[in-house]
């Protein structure tokens, strides 16, 4: 069996015209000699009847308190998909392609019985299969699947891009495709930089990458799924045609131009995470036990820290700034020394191109000192240089990043590419 697997996000089902366009895409799919298997979100964004984030508000405001069990949550959560599924199965039986809905514990996605959170721990295909042996045409609930126990687990945001990749792997599909309403993965948030451009062939590793710093085009655990079972992924838009951008392992673009002699873009693309607090630490530097103690409570706390780093008598790092009361009651607690600086940003350039070439973070640094974006932190790793800025100079500094590394400009343009 040719199969491939459709997924489709929010705003990809969120209303008839939308899902006519679906429709369109497994027709596509079926003429092409493929059984699709399609993966839908729920509905629309937050406001939307069905939305996730509706029915999340709906148990908030119910409630009062904030007290929802993570069970209940994640009963009224898996609805949205739940509704979506059965709506998109009912438009592809309306146009004569026979279809059916299943949730993914109906589809076989045995989940670890994290609430909230839950990891895939086994797939079971056999009864997709015979669905798809029958010619029908399966829409599967993104974002959740079923315990042991028989409860049903959420998968945590962007989830149903992992349920798609994990049906993709589990039934040896040829490709994973993605719709979503950008044209691919771009080397910049469109939203935000408006001459953003596609990138036509990009690798696991880098789009992780960019998926972990805050480009949310992407999940990332879908992307390390991919990655692990070497399943070909397609990013692309609902609507519009164009081939989307084609994700893979480094391997398979070598010597054909992405990592041959004509791409000479040392960034691949650049990631956003707004809504960041920079905390800075002061204590004795023969206090080891004291720092241990504050990267344990912080962690008790479920307050997930990043950009950390440690200096003798100080301690730097970023949190999530809703998460900012709770850290204040936390270091608090421990009696340090600290500061919390709110309205920060993460600006993040990605790219294989810049593996062992020295000078990349002194350009990105003179490139915003030249516009006086104040920095107030970095990191790097292997691909990747973070910056800590001001978020309301985050526009700015994408458009300025963007236009340094010249990623405006098509692969292969060499004069226009290399600075
Ligand atoms: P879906 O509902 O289809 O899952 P998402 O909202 O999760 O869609 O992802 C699509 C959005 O991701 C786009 O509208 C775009 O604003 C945003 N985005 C952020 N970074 C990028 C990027 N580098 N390339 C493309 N889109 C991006
Ligand atoms: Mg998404």
């Amino acid at each position: 069996m040719k199969i491939v697997v459709q997924k489709f996000g929010g705003t990809s089902v969120a209303n008839p015209a939308l899902r006519e366009e679906v429709v369109k895409r497994v027709q596509e799919a079926r003429a092409e000699g493929y059984k699709p298997v399609v993966v839908v979100s729920a509905m629309g964004r937050s406001g939307d009847p069905y939305a996730t984030d509706t029915l999340k508000d709906l148990m908030v405001s119910n409630c009062g308190c904030g007290e929802q069990s993570l069970r209940d949550m994640d009963l009224i959560m898996g609805c949205g998909e739940i509704i979506s599924s059965v709506v998109m199965s009912s438009t592809l039986c309306a146009n004569d392609i026979p279809s059916l809905a299943l949730t993914g514990g109906q589809a076989g996605m045995v989940t670890d019985g994290n609430y909230g959170n839950a990891q895939v721990i086994e797939f079971n295909p056999e009864r997709l299969q015979a669905h798809l042996r029958n010619d029908e045409v399966v829409v599967v609930t993104g974002f959740q699947g079923m315990s042991h126990e028989g409860e049903l687990n959420t998968l945590g945001r962007g989830g149903s891009d992992t349920s798609a990749v994990i049906l993709g792997a589990g039934l040896g599909a040829d490709r994973v495709e993605i719709y979503t309403d950008v044209c691919g993965i771009m080397t910049a948030d469109p939203k935000l930089v408006s001459d953003a451009r596609i990138i036509d062939n990009i690798t696991y590793n880098e789009v992780c990458q960019l998926a972990y710093e805050g480009a949310k085009v992407i999940h990332p655990r879908a992307v390390e799924v991919a990655m692990h079972h070497n399943v070909a992924l397609v990013v692309k838009h609902l609507s519009e045609s164009g081939d989307g951008t084609m994700i893979g392992s480094e391997s398979n673009y070598m010597g054909e131009g992405r990592f041959g002699q004509r791409d000479s873009h040392v960034i691949t693309g650049i990631a956003h995470t707004p809504g960041l607090a920079q905390v800075t630490v002061d204590m004795g530097a023969d206090d080891a036990d004291l720092e241990l103690a504050m990267f344990d409570r912080l962690a008790e706390s479920d307050i997930s820290i990043d950009m950390i780093s440690i200096f003798p008598e100080r301690k730097n790092f970023t949190i999530e700034e809703e998460k900012q009361l709770q850290a204040e009651a936390t270091l608090k607690k421990l009696g340090v020394d600290y500061k919390i600086t709110s309205g920060c940003a993460k600006v993040s350039v990605v790219g294989l191109g810049m593996r062992n070439l020295p000078g990349v973070m002194a350009r990105v640094i003179k490139a915003l000192n030249e516009k006086s974006i104040r920095i107030l932190q970095t990191g790097d790793s292997n691909i990747t240089i973070s910056l800590l800025i001001p978020e309301s100079d985050l526009s700015e500094a994408l458009c300025i990043l963007h236009d340094h590394f010249r990623l405006s400009a098509p692969p292969g343009d060499d004069e226009r590419v290399l600075a």
